[in-house]
């Protein structure tokens, strides 16, 4: 059965990756101030806790959101991490799709193109694309932006197309990336438009090339959004490593650093995968300013 669906989506991926003739039409909207855009990508069901290092009891619960970004910047936009199903998995005119996963089940309400089109996006108007990380959960729909330049460190990409493959991937979501126009990164801190507003922070442990975005809002202030340097606000505060990090040392690192750097700038962190949470965030077309 598990096979079927993994077969079925991995199908449907590849054709998702074609972009539409319409699209090549489309201008995105011209934005005078930084805004970011938050989708709902999904929900996932963790049979589990006990991989975090957590105990259903102590948390306040044990589903995870899946969260997609887009910052839009008066030279450009970025998306950051695009879902857990891909689009082309929905049957038109269908409600939600649900594809079991060897350690989750993901439920998805909405496709991520109807969304991103509803604040006025088709993929083909994004400038850049940067994943927090390569597991399947953060690149469902990776392949819809293969025309926009790909922010990436070195290893990360290295692992993505790997042989063989991860196991904690679909390597059929982004495999059109691997010809996308593609900057490496090497430092610490990249900075995206060039006037210190949106940062994308090397985090590494969850994956070798693991990192988390610093956007820096005119009204709401700074916000740092997480990856997966915490999958469970409880992580954070009961101080728990997950069992399945690349490299746990790295990780206990990064979250020193990353809490300096909060500390520092007052930036608010949000989690991505914290259900209650991302629950509050205003939703596309809504946005943060
Ligand atoms: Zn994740």
């Amino acid at each position: 059965m598990l096979k079927h669906i993994v077969l079925r989506i991995l199908i449907s991926a590849i054709v998702a990756g074609v972009p539409g003739a319409m699209a090549q039409q489309h201008r995105a909207p011209a934005v005078k101030s930084l805004r970011l855009y938050v989708f709902d990508c999904g929900v996932l069901k963790i049979a589990d806790p006990g991989r975090y290092h957590l105990k259903a009891e102590e948390m306040a619960s044990t589903d995870m959101s899946v969260a997609c970004f887009l910052v839009a910047h008066p030279k450009g936009t970025l998306m950051w991490d695009v879902g857990v199903i891909p689009d082309s998995s929905f049957k038109p005119g269908g409600t939600g799709v649900t594809v079991e996963y060897p350690t989750s089940v993901a439920t998805v309400a909405k496709p991520l193109a109807s969304q991103l089109a509803a604040a006025g996006y088709v993929p083909a108007d994004v400038t850049y694309l940067a994943l927090s990380h390569f597991h399947y959960d953060h690149v469902a729909n990776a392949n819809a932006f293969a025309g926009s330049t790909w922010l990436v460190p070195k290893l990360e990409r290295d692992l993505m197309f790997a042989d063989p493959p991860s196991p904690r991937t679909v390597p059929a979501f982004f495999n059109a990336l691997k010809t996308s126009k593609t900057v490496i990164i090497k430092d610490a801190d990249y900075d995206v438009f060039g006037d210190q507003s949106v940062i994308i922070k090397s985090a590494p442990g969850h994956s070798p090339g693991h990192q988390v975005l610093f956007v820096k809002l005119p009204r709401t202030g700074p916000v740092l959004i997480s990856g997966d340097l915490y999958h469970y606000p409880e992580e954070r505060k009961l101080n728990r490593l997950p069992t399945t990090e690349f490299n746990a040392d790295q990780t206990a690192a990064s979250r020193v650093a990353i809490e300096a750097f909060l500390k520092k700038t007052g930036a608010q962190l949000w989690i991505q995968h914290d259900f209650t949470a991302n629950a509050k965030l205003k939703k596309a077309p809504q946005y943060y300013e």
